[in-house]
């Protein structure tokens, strides 16, 4: 991979997970690493096997409703004494908004092959700042 690509996925990643963690930040008692972290996951997608096909492919399984509610269930308020549930839910949800303003879209309602998706560039240089600047507004405005 070479490295224009590998700074072209740091920068998302980290906006992911900015994203994440001013959310998780401004809207719950969570702590908002949890948020960071969770932003992120979704992509872990792209440590799959090519090999493996669909859907465990990048913008796959990873990118679906059936995962935001999977991710919940695990760290769901009863299995937690803290209640990172909701929390999860704004970090992984966050993630695949942002991923559906994009050409590639994300399919929410996988097996279904109805894929959400815009033509914004959300990955690029001002939907990068766009997000940025949200999430230092959302961490201004709770008080961070
Ligand atoms: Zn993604």
């Amino acid at each position: 991979m070479d490295a224009g690509r590998v700074a072209f996925l740091a920068v998302a990643f980290l906006t992911h997970g900015a994203v994440g963690y001013a959310l998780v930040r401004a809207f719950t008692d969570v702590d908002p690493a949890v948020g960071f972290v969770l932003g992120i996951v979704p992509d872990a997608d792209f440590l799959f096997p090519a090999a493996w096909g669909m859907p465990f492919v990048h913008r796959g399984i990873t990118h679906t409703l059936l995962f935001v509610v999977a991710v919940v269930a695990v760290t769901s308020p009863w299995r937690s004494p803290r209640r990172i549930g909701p929390a999860s839910a704004l970090a992984v949800g966050s993630h695949l908004v942002i991923d559906s303003g994009s050409a590639m879209g994300v399919a929410w309602l996988f097996p279904l092959g109805i894929r959400a998706s815009g033509d914004l560039p959300v990955h690029g240089p001002a939907g990068t700042l766009a997000l940025w600047g949200l999430s230092v507004g959302l961490l201004v405005w709770s008080g961070e």
